[in-house]
């Protein structure tokens, strides 16, 4: 890169940097240490342990933007644990809605009217009629595929180049020079058969993988915000995935579970979209595991069978036993009414707005020819002069180092970023003194890199 940055400077620092993290976290270095014993890496879900260099983050509590880990340090929290938890922790409207119903019995698989309130609430916010729920976000894009596969009687499915959508089988697979490849191990091997890769932004392509007819349906973040930080749709981009997807008898999905956070009804409402499915997890339940799916009545079609068993039309593979449990259910009811309100997100944008001027500022001040991004309440950098519109370009862009480098300077510091390169965004229960803090430890930084 040249963008004045010395990479051996990022290397040394970065060790440094590494080596302070574990000198201060004994007790974290000792829970790993037992962990191991008992679960692979010695965490709860073994991909944990790629997530952080050092060694794993053990935390001990949280509240509003901050938590404390296990050492006693305490972080202001600026991926809000990938966006899970966008209301900050530990909210007392979600804290005591959850202790009500769990006082009250929190699963009898059964119906109830937060089901109906949260259904009706969505509803309101995405603009599709009808509503069913999963524990995830995952879930709910294995059902809204299995769902598209019975409404249009296709097998295949196609996803952006750089999407992620969840550990589903479908989805884990990416486009390498040009050929469809798994992207980990334990996947069937003819998953690579039933997934095309397109790459986003790009209608021509579009129109030439759908163009068959095979395909049911195109699931898409309507701006990718994963694996390659943030590609933004370019103009008039939206309206030729829809008069594609329509012309071809493909349904399309939109994926809003990080999107969310833009506001009410995410970007499907901000661009006025019109998917066939909205798929959503994450906060909508204040941290609760949640995820739903949202279909216009044409599509939920598939789903309704009011003789229930005896009904001729075939049964769609959907349902768990804890989907859509009453917790899970009051949580989101609670959390959509009291605390996800339009005052909350206008105050997050407040926060996002400020987070960007800073950084633009500090970038500036420093001749980088980088890119400072504005996504309503989440910002951050791009190492380039423009920012990328598509994977290809936004993979070459990532300087993976440069970010692990960021991330341990920023936990040494106090501030903690989850997942490498996703860039700050502040939760609702974030501030301004938070947001003076992140831009204060970043620029400590760009100092060291660019003295
Ligand atoms: N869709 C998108 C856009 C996501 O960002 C993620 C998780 N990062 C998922 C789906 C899957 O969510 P979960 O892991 O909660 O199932």
């Amino acid at each position: 890169m040249s963008d004045g940055i010395d990479r051996g400077k990022v290397a040394e620092l970065l060790a440094r940097e590494n080596a302070a993290y574990l000198e201060r976290r004994p007790r974290a270095v000792a829970l790993w240490e037992r962990g191991r014993a008992s679960m692979p890496n010695g965490v709860p879900m073994s991909w944990l342990r790629n997530s952080f260099e050092p060694i794993p983050m053990f935390v001990d509590e949280g509240e509003g933007s901050h938590f404390r880990d296990v050492d006693g340090h305490d972080y202001l929290d600026t991926n809000i644990a990938d966006m899970s938890m966008f209301t900050g922790y530990a909210h007392p409207v979600v804290v005591e809605a959850v202790s009500r119903r769990m006082a009250r019995g929190s699963q009898f698989m059964a119906a109830g009217e937060d089901a109906i309130e949260v259904a009706e609430e969505l509803a309101r916010r995405y603009a599709l009629p009808q509503w069913q729920f999963t524990l995830s976000a995952t879930h709910a894009n294995t059902q809204a595929l299995r769902v598209a596969r019975t409404a249009t009687g296709r097998q295949a499915v196609a996803f952006f180049d750089g999407h992620y959508h969840g550990h589903l089988d479908e989805s884990l697979v990416s486009l390498v020079d040009g050929a469809v490849v798994p992207d980990e191990s334990g996947l069937p091997d003819d998953v690579t058969g039933r997934t095309v890769i397109i790459p986003f932004n790009d209608p021509a392509a579009l129109e030439q993988a759908l163009r068959s007819r095979q395909v049911a349906a195109v699931v898409t973040e309507p701006a990718m915000t994963n694996n390659v930080g943030l590609v933004l749709p370019v103009e008039g981009y939206h309206d030729a995935l829809r008069r594609i997807t329509r012309e071809t008898g493909t349904l399309l999905v939109i994926d809003e579970t990080h999107t969310q956070v833009v506001g009410p009804g995410g970007l499907t409402r901000m661009w006025s979209l019109q998917p066939d499915i909205v798929t959503i997890g994450k906060s909508i339940a204040g941290g609760v595991p949640l995820g739903a799916y949202g279909m216009t009545a044409e599509v939920a079609d598939v789903l309704q069978r009011p003789t229930g068993r005896d009904d001729p039309k075939p049964l769609v593979a959907t349902g768990g036993t804890l989907f859509g449990n009453p917790l899970s259910m009051a949580a989101a009811r609670a959390t959509m009414s009291e605390v996800l309100t339009p005052e909350a997100y206008a105050h997050t944008q407040t926060l996002g707005a400020r987070l960007a001027d800073g950084l633009d500022a500090a970038v500036a001040a420093r001749g980088l020819p980088w890119t400072v991004h504005r996504f309503w309440p989440r910002s951050g950098f791009s190492f380039t002069p423009q920012m990328p519109t598509d994977a290809a370009a936004a993979v070459r862009d990532l300087d993976v180092p440069l970010r692990r480098l960021m991330r341990v300077h920023l936990a040494n510091r106090g501030v903690w970023e989850a997942i490498v390169g996703a860039g700050p965004t502040c939760s609702v229960a974030a501030t301004a003194d938070d947001v003076d803090r992140y831009l204060d430890v970043t620029t400590d930084l760009l100092d060291a890199l660019t003295a």
